[in-house]
């Protein structure tokens, strides 16, 4: 990308820095949910007709506007910033979990929704998580997931056909 700006588009090169200056000096984190924002909260967490009894926990600020836009979801989010991962040193302290104890302890909460990811790190930070959300009696939920809308059984990996089975709900 450098190579070519330099090549081709010098002007639209140092738009892009001037941009970039500005978003790495204004943009910082949510103080109720993580997210990034230029003010102290972000709009979500501002929103007064937002249910601020239910949290989705979500590993990245792109998750956040993927729920939001994809779903009628209207309470609020949590962005982890990642998922455990021991070996890399990535703890519950650097997932934010102290201020989500802080929200769980406030009593506010009545649902916590865990959208991670379905990969072995993400269901073992929702596992994490619903315990914590267990221990302050709140309940906790893990989003389903299973076969895509459109999909054929006979495309589906095994996995995912095993977590559609397990998933499965009444009609
Ligand atoms: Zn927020």
């Amino acid at each position: 990308m450098a190579f070519h700006l330099l090549k081709r588009d010098r002007d639209g090169a140092r738009h892009l820095a001037e941009r970039l200056l500005e978003a790495v000096e204004r943009i910082g984190h949510c103080d109720r949910c993580r997210t990034l924002t230029e003010n102290r909260l972000c709009s979500i967490c501002l929103d007064p007709s937002r249910d601020r009894s239910l949290l989705c926990i979500v590993e990245t600020p792109a998750d956040v506007f993927a729920v939001d836009q994809a779903t009628v979801f209207n309470g609020t989010f949590f962005v982890l910033h990642g998922h455990l991962s021991p070996l890399d040193g990535i703890g519950p302290e650097e997932l934010g979990l102290i201020n989500l104890e802080k929200l769980l302890v406030s009593g506010e909460l009545s649902e916590l929704i865990l959208a991670t990811n379905t990969t072995v790190e993400g269901e073992a930070t929702a596992h994490y998580i619903s315990e914590m959300a267990l221990r302050n009696s709140v309940r906790a939920t893990r989003i389903a997931h299973g076969v895509p809308l459109g999909g054929e059984l006979e495309y589906i990996d095994s996995g995912t056909m095993s977590h559609a089975f397990s998933g499965r709900k009444e009609f």
